[in-house]
């Protein structure tokens, strides 16, 4: 039988970062901060380390290339995806993502980025930036241009347990108070359209603007589209949060204990709340893993919700 592969993380420091990835998981990184945690990631800017077991020590991306049968075999030179916790101590700079051919052609060959976002924790009566009110290319360019950032974008109430679903070409932010479990493509490529005029080490962040509003789409997606509330289990149960070209994503609420069939080409696995044990390892909030190809039965026991993902089978 395969092997769980426990993951050691990376983490970024940010403008907008806080403290609480340390203090609230224990994770063993200094400085006030913290931005993000980077749990399940094969990416030059970031790559996580396995912990233990017969691949102690390799990086993800060197496991992905040398080991691919443990993937189901799956085609790509990149691990597709990219798994973070987000701390935003502060505002994140208002922000739009390329979508792969966008990025091919002028990023290298990057990938776009289409992601996902499980809010973990925010503040009460907490807003997210969420899409944009311009009607048009004109207004769009118009409002943009002109700074009238009020008008332009669009914030949606959210709550815990929310899921927020960010396509390609959607203007997004997360804001203040807010601690997101963000399932992504394996992509860095961010264009930042306003970033309120912050400064780091006495200079604005380079914005692209440009390329922003190349890329924005126009109309933004309607609000009841990109916003769900996930269901609160008082039973165990795995439920589909989204499915699509690039991943399909489960809340997995464990109460008691739980049975999860892993019959993906592999499955992320994090901790997103609460602690107990997987197949007799322990786990808790900040743990995370892959359970790799033809694993099969996962046994969950304790009281935790944790968050999986895949890709999508039908790519
Ligand atoms: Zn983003």
């Amino acid at each position: 039988m395969r092997e769980l592969i426990f993951l050691e993380p990376v983490f970024t420091h940010n403008i907008w970062g806080g403290t609480r990835l340390r203090d609230e998981f224990g994770y063993d990184v200094e400085g006030n901060d913290i931005g993000e945690c980077w749990g399940i990631a094969a990416h030059p800017n970031g790559d996580s380390t396995v912990e233990g077991g017969s691949f102690g020590g390799k990086k993800l991306s060197q496991l992905y290339s040398e080991h691919r049968e443990l993937f189901g075999g799956i085609e790509g030179d990149k691990f597709p995806l990219l798994i973070k916790i987000i701390d935003a101590h502060d505002n994140l700079s208002i922000q739009v993502h390329p979508d792969d051919k966008y990025a091919g052609e002028h990023e290298n060959g990057s990938l776009g980025k289409t992601e996902c976002w499980y809010i973990m924790d925010c503040p009460k009566d907490a807003k997210l930036v969420a899409g944009h009110n311009a009607r048009s290319r004109e207004e769009l360019d118009s409002m943009i241009h002109g700074g009238r950032w009020d008008s332009f974008i669009r914030e949606l109430p959210i709550e815990k347990g929310d899921f927020i679903q960010i396509d390609p070409g959607t203007v997004h932010a997360i804001t203040t108070g807010c601690l997101i479990l963000e399932t992504q493509q394996n992509s860095d490529i961010t264009y930042r359209v306003y970033d309120y005029d912050r400064l780091t080490n006495g200079k604005p962040r380079e914005l692209h603007v440009e390329q922003s509003i190349d890329v924005i789409t126009v109309p933004a997606k309607p609000e009841k589209d990109s916003l769900s509330h996930t269901p609160e289990r008082t039973d165990s149960a795995a439920d589909v949060l989204i499915e699509n070209d690039f991943y399909k994503v489960f809340k997995i609420s464990v109460r008691g204990s739980f049975e999860f069939e892993q019959r993906y080409p592999f499955l992320n696995v994090s901790v997103v709340e609460g602690s107990g044990t997987l197949d007799g390892h322990e786990i808790k909030a900040g743990t995370h893993l892959i359970a790799p190809d033809g694993y099969g039965s996962m046994k969950f026991e304790g009281d935790m919700t944790v968050i999986a993902s895949t890709v999508s089978r039908r790519k």
